[in-house]
């Protein structure tokens, strides 16, 4: 009989790629996935520990299932990921009625995990060692991942795919867990990834994007003494019948290699993106958050980045109100975001997390309304460059892969046939919205950007299948900011603070 199973997903894309992989176990073994946790005979949470409000979710999630439980004690739920690995006894004690806790390095042993619940009614408990706990090779084979078989129908969309090229960090950034989570850095076998890339290639996906924490720290040893790099890696799936687009993320500041920026130039279906971040604008604030470089490297770094790769997108990352930012610091960062000309910044209040070095050398000393408004006042930063690099773009035509309909059609009823606003990515990762028909679902196609908000570019399809109607734009991404034409800013409403 077929078993039903619901899983939640928060976090990174690291997360969701796990959570593809353990659905594609689980359905090799005949189980169905359902859209309503009610539904289903095992539940699980795969979860995150990189900011406090992501493990509130979860514990409040697990607490308006413990009724449902008790109803239904035959029912399997089980907490998955980084929370798991992280915190074991308290996901015993806070949810006691979890029968399933297992960390990121052992989701291979799921399926039986499950079945030992069933056969003995007993929790079980598998997860990684705590790298203090056992020498590194130990507690690197506790991390490691098994060989991914691939769902193409749990993928986001199916002409995109998530690869991960490396597990775990070494950096040990004084604020975060990942090291203590995902285990010690691990590079994979470039066969094994290229062989992944092919398979992947075989199923339909034109796009793949390379997972790593420091993905460019990507390095595998050979017995014989050959290092392979990310440029070598790059160099070796390049030529993958099939694959037209390869992206990669995320990049530590320190290991962006000039043989690595050659390669993304040289290699024409390496994506012209980098995601590097920088995380604050103030050299002391880096310094306590041991991020191993300067602002004066980083801005180096970006300029190296422009001059080897013309026309490249850079976006980053910052965390606000980290331990004795002062006022002054943030400044620093706000002039940093002021004039780096990022394509995009994801902006974070500072979580303390237990376990890090920041919360055993530093005091949590921001205030939350502090952190609340540095955010704000950032992204407001933020969002006006991010307008005038997308001001540049209105008037050029952009390559687009189709990934569908866009938020807005997605809450649409369409007459069946009609145009549909469509959405997609350009090769430097802009947003892209304009009307066609749903059959360009999949496909790259030319667009003319014709307008342009902050998080968004508009514009009209220039191949047969459009079919044309002069519809009102709408913002994909976010509160209007401003609308732009070729003749210049047409319309402006003000930001919702
Ligand atoms: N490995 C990536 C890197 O080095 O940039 C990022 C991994 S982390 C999952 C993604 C982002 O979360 C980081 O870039 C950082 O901005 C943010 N982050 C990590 N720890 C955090 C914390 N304790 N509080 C707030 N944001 C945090
Ligand atoms: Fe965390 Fe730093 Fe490693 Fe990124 S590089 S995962 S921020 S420790």
């Amino acid at each position: 009989m077929t078993k039903k199973l619901y899983i939640e997903t928060v976090g990174c894309q690291m997360n969701v790629l796990d959570s593809e992989l353990v659905v594609g176990s689980l359905r090799r073994r005949g189980y169905e996935v359902v859209p309503d946790a009610g539904d289903a005979d095992v539940i699980l949470f795969n979860t995150c520990s990189v900011r406090q409000h992501a493990e509130d979710k979860i514990y409040s999630a697990l607490g308006s299932l413990r009724a449902h439980k008790k109803r239904y004690p035959r029912k399997i739920l089980g907490v998955l990921g980084c929370m798991a690995q992280k915190d074991q006894e308290i996901v015993r004690r806070r949810a006691p009625h979890v029968d399933i806790v297992c960390g990121t390095g052992q989701l291979s042993s799921l399926p039986e995990l499950i079945a030992q619940v069933e056969r003995t009614g007993q929790p079980q408990y598998a997860l990684g060692l705590a790298r203090n706990e056992a020498s590194r090779r130990e507690v690197e084979q506790s991390f490691e991942s098994y060989d991914p078989l691939r769902d193409p129908s749990v993928r986001p969309s199916p002409f995109q795919a998530y690869v991960r090229i490396m597990i775990g960090c070494d950096k040990f950034c004084t604020y975060c867990i990942v090291p203590s989570v995902r285990g010690p850095e691990q590079s994979r076998h470039p066969e094994r990834i290229a062989a992944e890339v092919t398979q992947l290639a075989s199923e339909g996906c034109k796009e793949i994007i390379l997972l790593g924490q420091t993905v460019n720290s990507y390095k595998f040893g050979f017995g014989d003494g050959r290092r392979f790099r990310l440029a070598d890696l790059l160099a070796r799936i390049h030529n993958t019948a099939g694959i037209e687009r390869i992206k990669f993320v995320t990049n530590f500041p320190r290991d962006m290699s000039d043989d690595l920026l050659d390669a993304v130039r040289a290699l024409p279906k390496v994506c012209p993106y980098l995601h590097v971040p920088a995380q604050s604008g103030c050299n002391a604030v880096l310094k306590r958050m041991k991020r191993l470089y300067t602002v004066e490297y980083y801005r180096d770094m970006l300029a190296r980045c422009r001059e080897r790769v013309p026309g490249v997108a850079i976006s980053s990352d910052f965390i606000v109100g980290f331990c004795g930012e002062s006022e002054e610091s943030f400044g620093r960062t706000c002039e940093l975001v002021e004039t780096a000309g990022f394509k995009n910044s994801f902006i974070f209040k500072y979580s303390a997390r237990p376990g890090t070095k920041g919360t055993e050398l530093y005091q949590d000393d921001v205030a939350e309304e502090v952190k609340k408004r540095r955010n704000n006042d950032l992204l407001a930063i933020q969002n006006r460059v991010s307008l005038t690099d997308h001001l540049r773009w209105v008037g050029r035509t952009v390559e687009v892969l189709v990934e569908g309909p866009s938020k807005v059609a997605l809450k649409q009823k369409d007459p069946p046939g009609g145009p549909v606003q469509l959405t997609g990515r350009s090769p430097t990762d802009h947003i892209v919205v304009f009307d066609g028909n749903s059959r360009l679902i999949g496909q790259t196609v030319q667009v003319a950007v014709e307008e342009a908000t902050s998080f968004t570019l508009f514009g009209t399809v220039q191949t047969r299948e459009h079919i044309g109607v002069d519809q009102p734009r709408h913002d994909d991404e976010g509160p209007l900011l401003s609308i732009a034409t070729k003749e210049g800013i047409k319309r402006i409403s003000l930001p919702i603070l």
